[in-house]
Order: C-alpha cells, then structure tokens, then sequence
C-alpha cells in the first residue's frame, strides 16, 4: 500500500554526514516519515538530478541589537530580514548570540528574544545569552537556563572587563558545563589588543588599513590558550567562535590531542580573504573579529576544515549597510566589525568548497550542519535526514549558476564580500519543518512561523 504524505521530495540524492542515496522523503507533520520505498504527496517537489540536504544550522548570527554600557545598537538585519537571507541559502536553524539589557537576568534575557524571534523569524532559531555581568545569582541562571532547554552561554574576552571579573566567568564556565551546556567563547586579549592599538594613535596610524596590526595574531592565540586552561581547570567543553589563525588552531588541536573536549567554529572570511584587503579602497568592508590574517592562516583554516580539526563553519553574520561600513571617519577604535553571510554563506562553501575538491560532501554536510546541531544540543531533530527528524531539507541544485549580487540580497546589508563571484550551487528550495519557506529565487513563508527550539545537552561529535 502506498501512503500519501503531506509533501513528498522526489528522486533527489539524499546526501548526510557519512551517507548518500537515491530516494524519496515522504514528510508528515513537519517530521520526516519514510524515506525510500513507494509513497505520494499531497504536494510533491521533484528533485531529480538535484542533492537533498540536511537544512544548515548556522548557530552563530546577530539579528538582535549590542547592549552595552546602556546603550542598544541595532545591525542592519533583524529577525526579519535576516531569517529571510537565511532561508534563501538553505539555513533552517539559526543561533542568535542575544546581549543583555541592564539588570536583565540570562533566563529574562532568552525569553525576550525568543518572542521577537519568534513574531518575526521565518526559520527556527536558538537565542545564546551573552554572560557580561557574572555575580552570586549566575549559577542559578545556568540551571534555570538548562532547564528550560537553551543549553549554550556565550562569552566575550574581549569586551567588558573581563580579566577583572575572571574568576566569575571562570566559575559560570564549570557550572555550564555541569549543567550540559556548551560555552561559546570569543578568544581575543584584551591587554594585547590594547597595547597593540595605543602604538598605532601615538604613531598616528589609526585608520582601518592599520585593522590587523590593531588586533594581532597573538591576541587571539594567548586567548584561546589561556580559555583552554580554564576550561580545562573546571572540566567544562568550549567552543571556540571564529577562529582565524593557524596559531589559535594549533593551540586547539593540541587540546583536543590531551582529550579536552574542545570545539573550533571558523568563518567564511576566514577562508576566501586575506589580510591584503585592508590595503584596499574597500579594506573597511573586510573588518571583523579577529581580524584577516595571512595566507598561511586561510591554507591551515581550508586544511583544518578537511581533516577535522575545525567542526563548523558559521557566519556570524553581523550586518552593516554600505554606507555604515565605507565611512570614512571610523578608526581602529571605532570601526564597525562584522558583514552579512548568512545568504551566501552554504552556496559560496559548496562552490569554493565541494566543486574545487578541497572539501568532501560529506564535510560539507557536517561543517554547515550536522555537527553544530550536535554540540548545541539540537540533534537527531535538526541536522540530519532520518526518520523522525524535522523535515528541514534544501533541494540543492549543484548545477545553479549564480553571480552574486549583494544589492538583489535579502540582507539589509545591500552589499556583499562576494559581489560578482561565480557561485555554483544553490538551493532551489528551502524546506522548514515539511514547509517550503524558499522556492527558486523568492522566500515564500510567511514571518512568525519559524518556531524555537528546546534543546538537550551538548553532544560530542
Ligand atoms: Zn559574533
């Protein structure tokens, strides 16, 4: 007997972490109900000749305003405009790194996001509270936290003091990981990042050509070096947020070698782009953190990427308009970091990725997806293609030829780092719990319809 599903996805190569075949995916109730054998659709897609995909999982985007020092400095992208980029390339789940206000506790903090998100987003999402302020009622937080499903802190050594308030972040760190939960931690010195920035204004060579010299490559190792004795000292999993050099990776692998469970996120510019573009006329579109390094730093990011030694490969998508990033009054100590990647960021990975042989399918498959639903708590219902998970699939046309252009974009960036690239491979359709939210050039969903997400403890991958 045949059964008759809501949505049947027809003849496609069914591509996960670690397997490929030929069949059809019939979808009930949102979740994935048969795959292979025979079954019909109230609706079908026919992805003959086409991939099917598990729908990325980019747990690394801010779509919600900076809090700091009491005040709210909103991206160029909200829940709105950014899930709609998300869904477009073929991201399902996002993971919104959300700041606290002042006096908002981290339980206060999720749950006010989390209703934005979830009036505004057309994907399914996660919110990270960002820990500014650890004090006696933190480790009360992290359970409640827990509780509640949102299994993930984040942490910044870069901003806000945090040497002077080291043993709370310390001690929130362990409790986190009693609890289950996977701290994310941005790996920068703050001392070093300062010493370094105080040569350049006495020397008066403060414009963002001089971005990387602001920022050098020590500060980010001695970070990640000094988080991974922490981590160590509390026995608590970290994961690393955009790593970009090859110093900060060694220091991870040899981590990982002594069985520490530490995990490594790197980021698309990471990958395509080297430090040389700050020299150019278009340098300040270029400024993130960590800075661009050399390309030595890019080879051993591709290569960590290949083998392992790095797991995702998120955006940190963190928009600005054209106009906010060119202006030509910010210095190294105003400068605006961040550039919007969530729309481009599977296509451009596949293209520079899987087409020119550096990196396998499968990895593929695992860096864009698999392996942060895994550490975040989120897998088997997101992050793969099996029988019971949500049917979050991209009909990927590995075939589709398409020149970016950042002004045609979802983001409200209205730009991108990628204008005139030619990309091959994307997705033709964006399927969200049984739902398609993107077909063939046009996000289709509605807003509000992306739904949070409870999640278990971290996994190891
Ligand atoms: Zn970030």
């Amino acid at each position: 007997m045949t059964t008759a599903y809501d949505l049947v996805v027809r003849g496609g190569l069914v591509v996960t972490a670690g397997a490929e075949s030929v069949a059809d995916i019939g979808v009930a109730d949102g979740r994935i109900a048969q795959i292979g054998g025979d079954m019909s659709g109230e609706r079908e897609i026919d992805a003959t000749g086409k991939l099917v995909l598990p729908g990325g999982v980019d747990m690394h985007v801010h779509l919600s305003p900076v809090e700091m020092d009491g005040e709210s400095v909103p991206w160029a992208d909200d829940f709105t405009s950014g899930s709609r980029a998300a869904a477009a390339g073929g991201v399902t789940t996002i993971g919104n790194i959300g700041f606290p206000r002042p006096a908002e506790r981290l339980p206060e903090l999720v749950a006010r996001l989390a209703a934005e998100a979830a009036r505004d987003s057309v994907v399914d999402f996660v919110i990270h509270p960002v820990l500014m302020e650890p004090d006696a009622q933190t480790a009360n937080d992290i359970a409640r936290l827990a509780e509640l499903g949102h299994t993930s802190l984040k942490i910044f050594m870069s901003i806000g003091d945090f040497d002077t308030k080291l043993p709370g972040f310390v001690e929130a760190l362990g409790e986190a990981g009693k609890q289950g939960m996977l701290t994310m931690v941005h790996c920068e010195d703050s001392c070093v990042i300062e010493q370094a920035t105080a040569e350049l204004r006495a020397q008066g060579r403060t414009g963002l050509r001089h971005y990387g010299e602001s920022r050098p490559t020590r500060s980010e190792q001695v970070a990640v070096s000094r988080m991974i004795a922490f981590a160590e000292t509390v026995g608590a999993p970290i994961y690393i947020v955009h790593l970009g050099s090859e110093g900060a990776l060694s220091e991870a692998r040899a981590a990982r070698g002594r069985g520490q469970r530490v995990y490594v996120e790197t980021r698309p510019i990471y990958l395509y782009f080297t430090d040389e573009k700050f020299a150019g006329e278009d340098g300040p579109l270029f400024v993130g953190n960590p800075p661009l390094r050399g390309a030595r730093d890019r080879d051993a990011l591709w290569a960590g990427l290949a083998a392992g030694h790095v797991d995702t490969c998120c955006t940190d998508h963190a928009a600005w308009t054209l106009a906010d990033k060119l202006d030509p009054e910010l210095t190294v100590d105003t400068a605006r970091p961040g550039m919007s990647e969530l729309e481009t960021l599977m296509p451009v990975l596949f293209s520079e990725g899987v087409r020119k042989g550096r990196l396998s399918l499968s990895r593929f498959i695992e860096v864009t997806s698999t392996n942060a639903a895994k550490l975040f708590g989120l897998y088997p219902q997101k992050g793969t293609i099996a029988v019971g998970s949500d049917a979050d699939l991209v009909v990927w046309d590995p075939e589709l030829r398409r020149p970016v252009v950042g002004a045609q974009g979802l983001s409200r960036a209205g730009y991108s780092l990628y204008e005139g690239w030619d990309v091959v491979g994307a997705p033709a359709q964006t399927i969200s719990r049984g739902e398609v939210v993107y077909s063939e050039g046009a996000v289709v969903a509605g807003q509000g319809r992306g739904r949070l997400v409870g999640r278990g403890p971290t996994r190891d991958l």
